[in-house]
Order: structure tokens, then C-alpha cells, then sequence
């Protein structure tokens, strides 16, 4: 008999969730906008409601339980969210064991950047290996450490912050209370950013697609601003590789059309500072998924239920 899960990926104005089964195939899809100003109580009955409407058209198959990606801090054993800007009011709030009543179903809450990592780990881009890093590349930056083709926790949860590390000692501050975070050296936002203050183009906030396009038609600026930010995840890759000696590194996200213009440096960088890469097949390579691969990851969670009980 097979078996299917539903995965979730919440976000602070809509969800998206999808029926997946066990092997990895996609049954049925929804994306459903949420109602935040009507409260907690409210949007966790649409997240309940779209989950069972789900459930109620798969008329084969045994149900696994229920995945949700968020995007924020988790206590992973007690599946309460302790700190989301896009969630704040479902912080600190017994959110899966609320889910689970209602439903009458298991559900397993797992940050959004480590299920997008289970999810290339599972069917995407690190299928082959059972151990990869993936740094998701966006507003801010994500991580998602997998070992033995699971999420590397931590002793609560927190493990995997890797956007937050430091690449430049004395650099931009981060609200995270840091200086120098990767996320503030190469993340979309960062790039944008920096071609604000570099007046790439003549209209303010230019868009990191935009930047990549004017790199690509030769612009000189567009061009350093992407070489400034392969250097910054150049340093970073080059302490993950040293400290985990993982066979793949994988990089997603907005930013990655632009790989030929940041990836120079980028392997410069981690060749220069990284004796275990220049002394090992490590491979660092473009995830497969795109926005999916949280999904698939929240849905891969229910078959994967014993690294997330105590
Ligand atoms: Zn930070």
C-alpha cells in the first residue's frame, strides 16, 4: 500500500501545500492566501481547513501526518515557534500540538531553510549524497545542514543559522545584533543594497535581477557588486567545508542567474581559505528544486517522525 504526506510551506500572508507520496511524487497541489489581521485562532483554522480539503480527495494510500515549514526559530521537540518577523503571532504558542488536535493527525514543524535542504536532499540536487549544506539566497540568507539525510538540529533546534555567521569582522550590521553576517554581504537584499549606494541605475532599490542583467550587458559596478558578494560566500563556504568535509554545498535562490558572475570568486575564495576543498572532491553546485523544495521537505517530514520526537 503507499503511503502519502502533506507538506506546508507557511508564509506570512499565504501558504502553499501539497500531497506528496512517499516516493517523492507531487498528487495535488493549493496555494491559499491567509487572513493574519483576523488572528491566531482564525489562521490556524485556514491552515487546518486546507489541509483537510486536501486529505479529503486522496481516496487511496495511508496518511503519513503533516509537514509545515516556517520561516523562523523552532523549538523542535516542543513545536512552538520562538521567533518569526513574517509569524510574529504565532510565537511562543503550543502551534503544533494545536495542529495536531485539530486535525487528528501527527505534525512535525521544521524551519523553512532546513526543509527546502531536506527537500534537495531527498529529490533534488543532493539525491546522491546522504550529507549537504544548502544556503537559500534571499531577503536574507538560510541555511539547512543535512547529516545522514537528516536536518542537523542542535540541542534545541537553532543549529543551521547559517546567514548569520560572520564573513567580514568590522562589516555591515545585522539586526540579528552582529556585524559582518553573510546575509548582509550576499543575500538578494545585500545586493540591491549595494547597488543603491553604488547608483548602478538611475532609479533607486534596483532589484537583484536587474543588477544581474546590467553585469551581464558589461556594466562594470553590476559586475563588482557580484564579485563582492562571491567573496563573502566564498569565506563563508570555506569554514563549512573545513569544519563538515561534506561531499556537496548547494546555493538556491533569487540571485542564482547570476552564478557566472559571482561563482569566480566565489571558488577563489574557498580554494584560497579551504585546504580541505583543495584536497578533496567537494562539490559545490546549484540546487535543483527552486521554490519547491521547502514544500517537498515539509513533506518529507512525516517519514522521517523519529528525528523530531524526544
Ligand atoms: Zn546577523
Amino acid at each position: 500500500m503507499t503511503e502519502y504526506s502533506i507538506g506546508v510551506d507557511l508564509g506570512g500572508t499565504n501558504l502553499r501545500a501539497a500531497v506528496v507520496d512517499q516516493d517523492g511524487n507531487l498528487l495535488d497541489q493549493v496555494n491559499v492566501a491567509t487572513s493574519p489581521d483576523k488572528g491566531r485562532d482564525y489562521v490556524i483554522g485556514e491552515i487546518v481547513d486546507s489541509i483537510q480539503k486536501l486529505r479529503a480527495k486522496q481516496s487511496e494510500g495511508r496518511f503519513a501526518g503533516v509537514g509545515i515549514g516556517v520561516p523562523g526559530f523552532i523549538l523542535i521537540d516542543k513545536g512552538i515557534i520562538v521567533g518569526s518577523n513574517n509569524l510574529a503571532f504565532l510565537e511562543g504558542f503550543a502551534l503544533r500540538d494545536d495542529i495536531e488536535r485539530r486535525l487528528g493527525a501527527p505534525v512535525i514543524l521544521e524551519n523553512d531553510a532546513n526543509s527546502a535542504a531536506l527537500g534537495e536532499s531527498w529529490i533534488g540536487a543532493g539525491q546522491d549524497v546522504d550529507d549537504l549544506v544548502l544556503l537559500t539566497l534571499g531577503t536574507g540568507i538560510g541555511g539547512g545542514i543535512i547529516y545522514g539525510n537528516r536536518v542537523m538540529h542542535g540541542r534545541e533546534g537553532m543549529a543551521g543559522e547559517l546567514g548569520h555567521i560572520t564573513v567580514v569582522p568590522n562589516g555591515n550590521p545585522c539586526g540579528c545584533g552582529n556585524v559582518g553576517c553573510l546575509e548582509k554581504h550576499a543575500s538578494a537584499t545585500a545586493i540591491s543594497c549595494l547597488a543603491d549606494l553604488m547608483r548602478v541605475t538611475p532609479h533607486p532599490n534596483p532589484s537583484a535581477e536587474e543588477i544581474f542583467k546590467l553585469a551581464a550587458a558589461g556594466d562594470w559596478k553590476a559586475q563588482q557588486i557580484f564579485r563582492s558578494m562571491g567573496e563573502a560566500l566564498g569565506v563563508a563556504l570555506a569554514m563549512l567545508i573545513n569544519t563538515f568535509n561534506f561531499p556537496l554545498f548547494l546555493l538556491s535562490g533569487g540571485p542564482l542567474p547570476a552564478w557566472d558572475y559571482f561563482a569566480p570568486a566565489m571558488i577563489d575564495e574557498v580554494k584560497r581559505r579551504s585546504f580541505t576543498y583543495r584536497n578533496t572532491k567537494t562539490r559545490i553546485e546549484k540546487a535543483k528544486l527552486g521554490n519547491q523544495a521547502g514544500l517537498f521537505g515539509a513533506a518529507y517530514l512525516p517519514f522521517q517522525a523519529q528525528n523530531y520526537r524526544a
